[in-house]
């Protein structure tokens, strides 16, 4: 990559840091799920449970955009030459693409065969659950 790109990779990767921080931690605190649920109402508990695994499956992925970002760029710093190559076959990956996602570490295909691959074993059939 020229120093060009590699400075406009680096300022990509600087706001999406701001972008994911500045969203602030989506935090469950107990008055957002309001009072415990008495006999009564213990048919919306489900639904208070499913928030807040919501809100924490949220902040999951916002810690794992954070790491990948401060890989990137630890990338970006020690091995400049090898940033922007695919990883998997070595080929550069389009320019376009790294500005969009700068922490991608595969071309179009390599990681699309990847999804391919990793997502098989994880989708069941509904006759899967059948005897
Ligand atoms: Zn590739």
């Amino acid at each position: 990559m020229t120093p060009d790109q590699i400075a406009r990779v680096r300022r990509r990767l600087e706001e999406l840091r701001a972008e994911v921080e500045g969203a602030g931690n989506i935090a469950v605190r107990a008055e957002d799920i309001g009072p415990v649920p008495s006999a009564a109402d213990e048919d919306e508990a489900p639904f208070r449970e499913m928030d807040q695994s919501i809100a924490s499956s949220r902040n999951r992925v916002r810690a794992d955009q954070l790491l990948r970002i401060a890989v990137a760029e630890r990338r970006l710093e020690e091995d400049p030459d090898s940033f922007g190559l695919c990883e998997k076959c070595e080929e550069p990956i389009p320019p376009r693409r790294l500005e969009l996602l700068p922490f991608v570490r595969k071309c179009v295909d390599c990681q699309s065969a990847a999804e391919v691959r990793s997502s098989k074993p994880v989708r069941k059939k509904v006759t899967d659950y059948q005897e």
